[in-house]
């Protein structure tokens, strides 16, 4: 999907989003009725029993745990918690679910009425015609409820995983029954970016609580979107189309926008959007109709007969607010004051991956809080490039906070300058030694004795005695020029701070 497209489409259109977040709780020990193993992969249908499988006369009983896990969520998104709730049956048929109902959420949700701010850097074009550079903006969440997943189906005989070409299906039920939180947002997100940080934002917020390893690509947080478009200026909203099948933040971004220009083009030639359900191609990078949309009624939904209604009291939710930890928005605030940071460094630390404020913390408290911003500049610059270029995580890099640590120290005391550090770090995250190992090694010490480089000023001087001339002429500008000398003579390890000292004074 070329860029222009999709800004060309938000040009004459406005996009309105929607997300439906489904999040496995897969850190819990137990599924949701039952006292079945949560785990992932495995012998199929080797994790279960007649709750989970739906056997006649089994009875559900419900995982505090997993109730508790939904109220925290609800509670981390600034959601209400209901003082009485229930589950409902949403009654349907699909083989991957043996009981033919679904035990869910209906009109009286655990959570409802949150939401969750995000920080976009960049520009929010027309969409958000008042920003400029970087905003941040409240995205509503409408309800957050909690439900079991199903199984897994396992077409087999033709193409690995795909439907069409298989001879037959085979049924895991080692999924069935898993506690499962859906969070419905309000129609509020504007862009693809927007929808790709409200994602990565909940992602972290569900780490943060530590209620599910939120795994896109094994499934266990699973993004649905709902997009429609209107013309500028409309205020009510356009046919919306729902995709799925997004595995990564980047596939819900190109999905989304897809479908945008998707939208955008069919209505400028007169066609129109229909309610549907489509499926994104992350290969050939297109959503395709998968099915029209089934409305609540087609459900049959009824209380669950089985369990008794939930009255959460005050303290209880109180008592759970409690064990809160410090969640994605209060940590970036917490490095700014604490460190004084800036607001892009400490977004950039607390934005996308957990592991990256944990380590720029380790690292400062190795190298002293004056050292914070020096830190914060290399797990920006070369850390991230590092990361990005060799296309792994922060966990599976070589580099350690001890390592920025030292490295931002050798720089400070001289040792090293900010160019030599540049290589020290290119060459300890491919070996994993440590910056004083290396610079040791390849003899990269800075020489800041001024003695060795008064010699080689005085020669520079003497080699080039019409620049000097110049220079004493007012041509000031030359200074660049005999820094440069020096530094070429001696390898570039002369301290630059040191030469200019000595330039200046020889110079007079
Ligand atoms: P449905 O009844 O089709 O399930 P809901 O009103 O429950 O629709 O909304 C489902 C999701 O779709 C929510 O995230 C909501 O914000 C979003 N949504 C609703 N209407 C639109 C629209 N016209 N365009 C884009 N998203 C929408
Ligand atoms: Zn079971
Ligand atoms: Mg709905």
């Amino acid at each position: 999907m070329a860029k222009d497209r999709l800004a060309s489409a938000l040009e004459r259109w406005e996009a309105v989003i929607g997300l439906e977040i489904h999040t496995e709780l897969t850190t819990l020990a137990t599924k949701l009725f039952c006292g079945c193993p949560v785990e992932f992969g495995g012998q199929p249908n080797s994790r279960v029993c007649p709750i989970c499988l739906g056997l006649p006369g089994s009875l559900p009983v419900p995982n505090q745990a997993a109730i508790e896990a939904t109220v925290l969520a609800g509670l981390a998104t600034h959601c209400e918690i209901a003082e009485w709730s229930q589950f409902h049956r949403k009654n349907y048929f699909y083989p991957d679910m043996p009981k033919n109902y679904q035990v869910s959420q209906y009109d009286a949700p655990f959570c409802t009425d949150g939401w969750v701010e995000i920080d976009i850097e960049g520009d929010g074009g027309p969409q958000r015609p008042d920003r400029d550079g970087a905003y941040t903006t409240r995205i509503g969440i409408t309800r957050i409820h909690l439900e079991e997943d199903t199984g897994k189906m396992i077409h087999v005989g033709g193409a690995e995983g795909r439907i069409s070409g298989a001879t037959h299906s085979l049924a895991d039920f080692n999924r069935a029954g898993t506690g499962l939180i859906e969070l419905v947002t309000e129609p509020d997100i504007r862009t693809p970016e927007e929808a790709r940080r409200f994602a990565q934002k909940l992602r972290l917020i569900w780490l943060s609580l530590g209620i599910s390893d939120c795994n896109m690509e094994e499934g266990s947080m699973r993004v649905d979107a709902n997009v429609s478009v209107r013309t500028r200026g409309e205020s009510e909203f356009g046919v919306k189309a729902e995709v799925k099948n997004m595995n990564s933040f980047k596939a819900l971004h190109d999905a989304l926008a897809f479908e945008i220009v998707r939208q955008a083009e069919e209505l400028e030639s007169g066609g129109r959007v229909v309610q549907e359900t489509r499926h994104w191609d992350a290969g050939a990078k297109i959503t395709s109709s998968l099915r029209s949309k089934e409305e609540a009624h087609d459900y049959r939904y009824f209380p669950e007969p089985d369990m008794v209604p939930f009255e959460f009291t005050e303290e209880w939710i109180e008592t759970l607010r409690a064990v809160l930890p410090e969640l994605p928005d209060d940590k970036k605030k917490r490095l700014m004051t604490d460190y004084g940071i800036p607001a892009h460094d400490a977004t950039v630390l607390t934005g996308e991956d957990l592991a990256m404020a944990e380590f720029f913390e380790a690292a400062v408290t190795i190298a002293g809080a004056e050292r914070a911003k020096a830190i914060s500049n290399v797990m920006l610059n070369d850390l991230s490039m590092h990361l990005n270029a060799a296309g792994i995580s922060l966990a599976e890099s070589k580099v350690v906070p001890s390592m920025v640590a030292e490295l931002v120290a050798l720089v400070e005391d001289g040792t090293i300058s900010s160019k030599q550090a540049k290589e020290v770090f290119a060459e300890m995250a491919e070996t994993g030694d440590s910056p004083g190992a290396i610079v040791e090694l390849r003899g990269m010490k800075q020489v800041s004795d001024s003695g060795a480089i008064e010699e080689v000023v005085d020669r520079v001087l003497a080699a080039s005695p019409d620049q000097v001339e110049a220079y004493r002429g007012g041509k000031t500008g030359l200074m660049g020029f005999f820094v440069g000398q020096v530094m070429r003579e001696m390898g570039g390890q002369a301290n630059p701070k040191v030469v200019n000292e000595v330039l200046a004074e020889k110079l007079r």
